[in-house]
C-alpha cells in the first residue's frame, strides 16, 4: 500500500467527498498520534499511512487550510480560530468538537484512521470516546512520540512546510533539492505562522500544561504506546509498528508481509 489518500472530505468537511481510493478493511487501525509540537508526528503519520492504509487526519491541518480562506469570506468563528492559531494558543474545545462532528465520516471509515493533533484535552478524549462508542467503534492504541525539549525547538525552529500538500522540511536536517520548492509536488515552501518563535514558546508552553492529564487518561485506558522519537524517520516508524503489532496482534494484515521492518 503506498499510496496517499485524498483528505479532501477531511480538510474540507461535510461538503467535501474522500478524494481517496481506500480499501475497506475488516479490521482499521484507529490510532491517535500524540507528542509535542516538531516531535515529527507529521512525518510519522505518513509512513504509517502508507504501511496501514489508514488516512492521515490533522486537526491543524484543516485550521491552516481555513487560512487560505478569503477573510470576507471567513466566518466570526472561523476568524477567532485563525487568531488562536497565529499567538500559538488552543483552539476551545467546542469549536475543535463542532470541526470533528463535520468530519465524522472520516472517523467510521472503513480504512481506519491515524489522529494527529486531537485530542488535545482530557475533555476532547472523552468527546472523542464518546462519538465512537456510539457507533461500537474503538481504538487500537494511542502512540506517544517522545523526545528530549531543545532538540525539539532546534527542529520546529528551521521547519518549512509546503503551501500545497503539507509535506515538511527542515533547513538542516533534510533540505528539498531546489530551495524553497517542495520534493514531493513542486508547491512553494514557507515558515508556518505558528513555527515563528513566539508562537512556538506558547505552543510548548500550551502542550506541556495539556498533555500530562492525556496521557495519563490513555495510559489508564490501556491503550498508550510510548515511542522514542529520536532518530531516523523510517527507524521510528518500524518500532512504531512493531509495538502496536505487539500491542494489538489481532489486527490482521497489520504487519507488513516481511515482518515489520517494511522498506519505506
Ligand atoms: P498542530 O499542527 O497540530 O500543531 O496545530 C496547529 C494549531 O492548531 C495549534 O497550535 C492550535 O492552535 C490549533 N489546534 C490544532 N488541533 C487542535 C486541537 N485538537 N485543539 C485545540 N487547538 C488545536
Amino acid at each position: 500500500m503506498s499510496e496517499t489518500f485524498a483528505r479532501a472530505g477531511w480538510i474540507l468537511g461535510f461538503d467535501s467527498r474522500c478524494g481517496g481510493r481506500k480499501p475497506e478493511s475488516s479490521d482499521p487501525w484507529r490510532l491517535i498520534l500524540l507528542g509535542p509540537p516538531g516531535v515529527g508526528k507529521g512525518t510519522q503519520a505518513e509512513l504509517l499511512s502508507h504501511n496501514l492504509g489508514a488516512c492521515h487526519l490533522s486537526t491543524g491541518d484543516v485550521f491552516r487550510a481555513a487560512n487560505s480562506i478569503p477573510v470576507e469570506k471567513r466566518t466570526p468563528v472561523l476568524q477567532s480560530v485563525l487568531e488562536f492559531m497565529r499567538r500559538g494558543e488552543l483552539v476551545p474545545d467546542n469549536i475543535v468538537l463542532q470541526i470533528i462532528r463535520e468530519r465524522l465520516v472520516c472517523l467510521h471509515c472503513g480504512g481506519g484512521f491515524l489522529l494527529d493533533g486531537f485530542p488535545r484535552t482530557v475533555a476532547q478524549a472523552e468527546a472523542l470516546q464518546e462519538l465512537l462508542d456510539a457507533d461500537g467503534l474503538s481504538l487500537s492504541a494511542v502512540i506517544n512520540y517522545e523526545m528530549q525539549l531543545e532538540k525539539i525547538v532546534g527542529r520546529i525552529s528551521g521547519r518549512l512546510t509546503c503551501s500545497m500538500c503539507g509535506s515538511s522540511f527542515h533547513l538542516m536536517h533534510h533540505r528539498p533539492r531546489a530551495q524553497g520548492i517542495c520534493d514531493a509536488c513542486g508547491g512553494s515552501l514557507y515558515q508556518r505562522e505558528d513555527d515563528r518563535p513566539e508562537s512556538v514558546k506558547a505552543r510548548m508552553e500550551n502542550y506541556q500544561r495539556t498533555a500530562q492529564p492525556l496521557i495519563d487518561f490513555y495510559r489508564r485506558h490501556g491503550l498508550l504506546i510510548p515511542i522514542v522519537a529520536d532518530g531516523p524517520p523510517e527507524e521510528v516508524c518500524r518500532n512504531a509498528l512493531t509495538a502496536i503489532n505487539i500491542h494489538a496482534p489481532h489486527h490482521k494484515g497489520a504487519e507488513p508481509p516481511n515482518g515489520p521492518a517494511l522498506a519505506i
